[in-house]
């Protein structure tokens, strides 16, 4: 072993090379700073007396299976420029950190790969030090996350845990980056979020959502000058769940035992798409015949089907001329849960339009709220909020999240 060696093997510069001990299995480098390197941490004045030392060990670079300590007389000196009694800097840790920067660097580049007990078993520490390491870093670099790129933005609510517990999350159509975490749903949630924009001066051009967002009117309060578009799936969706509530209690109503046996487990049939339904299943002709003993539901499903040309018209106008047909149809066949889904399309029909002027969904945030579950359901608990906001906000860098 040599100076150079704990400098090139270890990134310990400034020190000087003392011996090499082995204990218990472990081993144990000491090194010592030059004397006429010591000066005052906080002014840098080499005006100093010195006053005794404090010795201390940090967790350094493994050699195979084997610890590595670095073991270090710290000197303690009196600033005669600041009159106060200090330790002089170590060049090679961070401040309290009983591990070095290089041992901070290996671990972080194990937990690209691997969960943190994998890493905390493999370097031999504790679970706790590896997550600190992560989070210090996450800090470092998402704490502030700069906000003044952007332009098209999607915002959703998820749940954690099994306690109603949720998180809103805006997502950076653009780059696919999570660029806001907040606590809690509805407009209290983003007041942080509009803060941070209003000081980065982003000019915000749309914002995709569903339409029973609880964001909607802190939006309009703060973006005024922006799009908000409706998630297509979303309307779909709706639909769709409006049309299960319908064909439920067309059940109930039911009188004969045709009927019933008819409408029965015709529920996923009427959701899917038509190109969907399996030949093989006769789930065609099955769909078909609970149509036949009930036009209400029979035009239900075919104005749905209708519903999701809205978007593929071919402009803008094409659009709200098509919106229109489709609410006044739907307003005409006085079946009221068409009648009520018209209205609801009615109220937003300047967001569903938007589509046309800015094609955007939340669709990327649907695939990131699946990457979060993954990584919910690691053995990892929420004992750490602080840190699980972060670890979302870095979720774009992981193909799948490791976090237990
Ligand atoms: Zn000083």
């Amino acid at each position: 072993m040599s100076t150079s060696l704990i400098y090139h093997g270890f990134g310990i510069r400034g020190y000087r090379y003392i011996n090499t001990k082995y204990k218990g299995g472990e081993i144990l480098f000491t090194i010592r700073q030059d004397p006429l390197e010591l000066c005052c941490p906080v002014c840098g004045s080499k005006d100093i007396i010195c006053r005794g030392q404090v010795k201390r060990q940090f967790r350094s670079l493994p050699i195979g299976k084997k610890r590595v300590w670095i073991c270090l007389q710290i000197q303690r000196i009196f600033c005669l420029v600041c009159h106060v009694l200090r330790q002089v800097k170590v060049g090679f840790a961070d401040k309290r950190r009983t591990y070095t920067r290089s041992f901070e660097r290996y671990a972080l580049e194990l937990s690209r790969h691997m969960t943190i007990r994998d890493v905390a078993n493999h370097l031999d520490v504790s679970w706790d030090v590896i997550k600190d390491i992560q989070k210090r870093n996450l800090q470092k670099r998402y704490k502030r996350p700069k906000l003044k790129k952007l332009k098209q933005i999607a915002i959703d609510e998820i749940t954690i845990g099994k306690g109603h517990r949720y998180l809103t999350i805006v997502l950076d159509l653009k780059t696919g980056m999570v660029v806001f975490v907040g606590d809690g749903k509805g407009s209290e949630a983003l007041e942080p979020f509009w803060k941070r924009l209003k000081h980065s001066k982003a000019n915000i051009t749309a914002i995709a959502m569903d339409m029973s967002s609880a964001y909607i009117n802190a939006v309009i309060e703060n973006l005024k000058e922006a799009a908000i578009v409706f998630d297509h799936f979303h309307v779909i969706k709706l639909f769709n769940e409006k049309l299960s509530d319908f064909r439920r209690k067309l059940y109930r109503e039911a009188i004969t035992a045709l009927q019933k046996r008819v409408l029965k487990g015709t529920r996923w049939l009427l959701l899917k798409r038509p190109d969907n339904l399996d030949e093989s299943r006769n789930e065609p002709q099955r769909l078909k015949e609970a149509m036949e003993l009930n036009q209400p539901l029979a035009i239900a499903y075919y104005m749905k089907e209708d519903l999701r040309q809205l978007w593929s018209q071919k402009d803008k106008s094409s659009a709200e001329t098509f919106l229109n047909d489709w609410i006044s149809q739907a307003k005409s066949s006085k079946i009221s849960m068409l009648v009520k889904f018209a209205q609801t399309l009615a109220a937003h029909r300047t967001g569903i339009l938007s589509y046309y002027d800015y094609p955007i969904s939340t669709g990327p945030l649907e695939r990131t709220n699946n990457k979060i579950k993954t990584m919910k359901r690691q053995a990892y608990g929420f004992r750490d909020m602080e840190f699980f906001k972060l670890k979302i906000m870095a979720i774009h860098e992981t193909k799948y999240a490791l976090v237990g």
